[in-house]
């Protein structure tokens, strides 16, 4: 039976109006102060029917925003599955051919494949290249809590604890099906390797890809990493930031290391029970779904269930296990 889909409460912003581009690559808008900075790259719409990144940038635009040191880059990554957007069908438009976000690896960058998806990639890929800090901002099917995937390094983890929102911090290596953006060359690099000032990438899961209050936390997530990359002064983070309707209050942010991916080996992965994103799974061994009708187990005690997957397709991750390593009161 099909689910019933969430409300779409958000409009696809104009992206020809003030998004068009001014760097000679299309939908990419750069402004660069002529102060010595920090390159910040805000990054929308890897997933064409993820509004909220969208919208962010648009309103950036709107309210004229220039760095006053480094440079400041906006993108619209994949425009041709945006374009395919409809209220109607709003789960439809993730993309064209491919997932943008499997494909950042130098062997499907540079390899011999081809696809709407790829050409985009390659296309985008000096402006990735050239960015010192990245916010990519996604959201999700199901409606929870933002969170932010740091991915592997320390910088980007020191960076997503420096921001103090939203709660929930991921720790993970990214999916099976392929490497993602803030997985790509040097966002990944060791911090050993990266040294001081290595580049830095942070992914947003702002939260349901069409509530209101998604574009709200994007928006305000945009706010946060420019203020703190000091793009933006202080007073005009606040003056723009949107109320966030957040609790607990005060905010006790945590970060969780991801363990174990699942990813389905068929198409008949099923989940042992109506789960939530980021549920505590108090007892080790709990069965939480069947593989091909083989027990998939939590692997310890407290293990939290991360952005289960409703529509589990073979090679794809259906669920991420991972603990709490740091609690911060707030
Ligand atoms: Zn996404």
């Amino acid at each position: 039976m099909e689910c019933a889909l969430p409300p779409v409460e958000l409009a696809a912003p104009d992206i020809e109006a003030r998004c068009a581009g001014n760097t000679g690559i299309d939908h990419v808008t750069s402004f660069d102060s002529g102060v010595p900075g920090p390159h910040v790259l805000i990054n929308a719409l890897c997933h064409g029917n993820e509004l909220c990144g969208a919208i962010a940038i648009d309103r950036l635009l709107r309210r004229e925003i220039r760095p006053l040191r480094g440079r400041l880059t906006l993108c619209l990554a994949n425009v041709a599955a945006f374009r395919r957007f409809t209220p109607d069908k709003p789960q439809a438009s993730r993309c064209v051919i491919e997932d943008f976000n499997r494909l950042w690896s130098e062997e499907v960058l540079a390899g011999p494949r081809d696809s709407v998806e790829l050409r985009r990639a390659r296309a985008l890929r000096p402006v990735y290249e050239r960015a010192d800090i990245l916010l990519d901002l996604h959201s999700m099917s199901n409606a929870a809590e933002p969170l932010v995937l740091c991915g592997q390094t320390g910088r980007a983890r020191a960076l997503a604890l420096a921001l103090g929102f939203p709660r929930w911090v991921v720790a993970d290596a990214g999916h099976a099906a392929g490497r993602r953006l803030i997985d790509f060359g040097a966002f990944a690099q060791p911090d050993a390797v990266a040294g001081e000032g290595g580049k830095v990438a942070l992914l947003a899961e702002c939260g349901q890809h069409w509530a209101a209050a998604t574009a709200e936390v994007a928006f305000a997530l945009s706010l946060m990493v420019l203020r703190h990359a000091g793009l933006i002064a202080a007073e005009v983070a606040a003056h723009l930031m949107p109320p966030l309707d957040v609790q607990p209050q005060p905010l006790a942010q945590q970060l969780v290391e991801v363990t174990d991916v699942v990813t389905a080996s068929g198409d008949g992965f099923v989940f042992a029970g109506d789960f939530v994103d980021r549920q505590a799974m108090p007892r080790a061994g709990t069965v939480i779904g069947y593989d091909q009708g083989r027990p998939v187990r939590t692997p310890y005690d407290e293990c939290i269930l991360i952005m289960p997957s409703r529509k589990t397709v073979r090679g794809q991750t259906v669920v991420r296990l991972g603990r709490v390593v740091t609690r911060r009161d707030g």
